[in-house]
């Protein structure tokens, strides 16, 4: 790479090669996996470019290409598997000052990449009554487009799915790297080649994205005496056609009483498992008849709090997803996760009795091809990696699904198998592997076996100095 020629060529595009910013913004979350903090402490990128509009994203993939300097796309950095950490150096790529709103329809939005998801939703609803129909946890930091490129669903996938089912996105405007970089406007099944691929085959500029109807949506906190219990109420309210969540995630005890530090006045004793939950308003009083059905114990009903209590709690969706993660580290480092699918209440109960203590279950309720599923991210009480290892075997043994979030990978991650449309985007729109280098292992050993159990280490982060 020659980083000097890089310079010349983008001009007054504005640059920081202060070595402790551009630290700081070559890191992501990859420290929630204590495998990632050991393969990826070191990695840095050696500057950082903040395009002010499209047209600098341009003259910078044209710059990148011709001196062969690595690009890593960056929104806010909240990814969680090292998904925006530069393996190879070269330059960050800051996407945060492309924010501009450009359209709002009735029912759908278009907008610049580096838009915090909050802020959009702060447009739409003046605008138009309407929201996204899911988000991130991190609402308030993440950027669409890191979303989309790294995120796969959140608050909202009990009624909506994810971002890969067709119709949760609606267009993409991609910017290739090559000596004269595209402009692609992606619609339909073309979306799926660059959704979630980490930015390694195109840099995303705008995206259109679908509204739903806006609520004031209502906090509710409801205990149970096992987890169990909690997570067949949760299955139950998951089920109600009549009736409009955005999130449902039962969470074990002690979790909520140890973690939740705001709310735990709230909770009656350490025992107590809890189901978090956002209902709309027109639903809350049929929620409260289906909590009084299971004799559960109403904790929290944001609608009904004093307006002063109600600001010191931070909203419910802060508690879940990744966030209920992110609780646990601020307050035992020792702790880390996993990502799973059960595919009935059934496979929650034996993994609930199978590890006990060791994995305090958090399960958050999707809907996923029409049917209701239990996404997990329970709590793992590491103690070492072979063990971390053996509970994710034992996880694939039984029939439940594991998204490895200890791995950097595409692959290793989520399907464990190319993705050959993907794979043929990049050789289109990034033929000399500049975008994000390491991150597809297709890209870099097509031959690689998923079946030898061998972890995928990228070549390029020996060049930075791993072991
Ligand atoms: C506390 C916590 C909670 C979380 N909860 C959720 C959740 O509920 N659901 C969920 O899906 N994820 C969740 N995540 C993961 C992460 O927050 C989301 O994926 C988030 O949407 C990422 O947005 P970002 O702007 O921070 O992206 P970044 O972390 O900056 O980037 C994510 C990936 O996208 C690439 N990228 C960024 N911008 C672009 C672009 N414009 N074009 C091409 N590639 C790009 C980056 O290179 C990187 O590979 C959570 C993470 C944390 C730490």
């Amino acid at each position: 790479m020659d980083l000097t020629a890089f310079r010349a060529a983008i001009g007054d595009i504005p640059q920081q090669d202060h070595p402790k910013i551009v630290q700081q913004k070559s890191r992501d979350h990859y420290w929630y996996s204590p495998r990632l903090k050991a393969e990826l402490d070191h990695v840095t990128a050696q500057l950082v470019v903040t395009p002010r509009d499209q047209a600098d994203v341009v003259t910078i993939l044209a710059a990148a290409f011709k001196t062969r300097v690595p690009v890593t796309p960056r929104g806010a950095g909240t990814g969680n598997y090292g998904q925006a950490m530069p393996l190879s150096g070269g330059v960050i790529l800051d996407l945060t000052s492309l924010d501009r709103i450009i359209s709002v329809g009735k029912d759908r939005v278009r907008a610049e990449a580096g838009v915090i998801l909050e802020k959009l939703d702060e447009q739409t609803k003046e605008a138009v009554g309407g929201e996204m129909r899911f988000h991130p946890s991190t609402y308030r930091m993440a950027t669409l487009g890191g979303f989309i490129a790294g995120g796969s669903g959140g608050v909202g996938s009990i009624r909506w799915g994810g971002l890969r089912n067709f119709g949760n996105i609606l267009g993409l405007r991609v910017i290739t790297c090559e000596e004269t970089p595209r402009i692609l406007d992606l619609t339909g099944p073309d979306i799926l080649k660059v959704a979630h691929a980490y930015g390694t085959n195109g840099i995303i500029v705008e995206a259109e994205m679908p509204l739903t109807a806006s609520y004031e949506w209502v906090d509710v906190m409801v205990g149970f005496e096992s987890i169990m219990d909690a997570c067949a109420f949760g299955e139950q309210a998951a089920r109600q056609d009549g009736m409009l969540f955005k999130e449902i995630a039962p969470v074990a005890a002690p979790l909520p009483h140890d973690w939740f530090n705001r709310h735990r006045p709230y909770i009656k004793h350490r025992d107590q498992s809890v189901v978090l939950m956002m209902v709309a308003p027109v639903a809350v009083p049929a929620l409260m008849d289906l909590i009084a059905f299971h004799k559960a114990d109403l904790l929290l009903r944001s609608d009904t709090l004093p307006e002063d209590e109600k600001k010191k709690l931070p909203p419910v969706y802060e508690l879940a997803w990744n966030h209920t993660t992110l609780r646990g580290l601020k307050l035992d480092p020792g702790i880390t996760y996993l990502q799973t699918q059960y595919p009935d209440l059934a496979h929650v109960k034996w993994a609930v009795d199978t590890f006990g203590d060791e994995m305090p279950m958090h399960i958050e309720m999707g809907r996923f091809d029409g049917r209701v599923v239990f996404s997990g991210l329970p709590i793992v009480r590491y103690t070492n990696e072979e063990r971390l290892e053996e509970i994710i075997r034992l996880h694939e043994a039984n029939g439940c699904l594991v998204f490895n979030p200890h791995r950097y990978t595409l692959e290793e991650g989520g399907m464990k198998k190319t993705d050959r449309d993907q794979l043929e985007f990049k050789k289109q729109a990034d033929p000399k592997g500049i975008l994000n280098p390491g991150k597809m292992i297709a890209w870099d050993d097509p031959d690689f076996d998923f079946d030898s159990g061998r972890a995928w280490l990228f070549d390029g982060l020996k060049t930075l100095g791993a072991a």
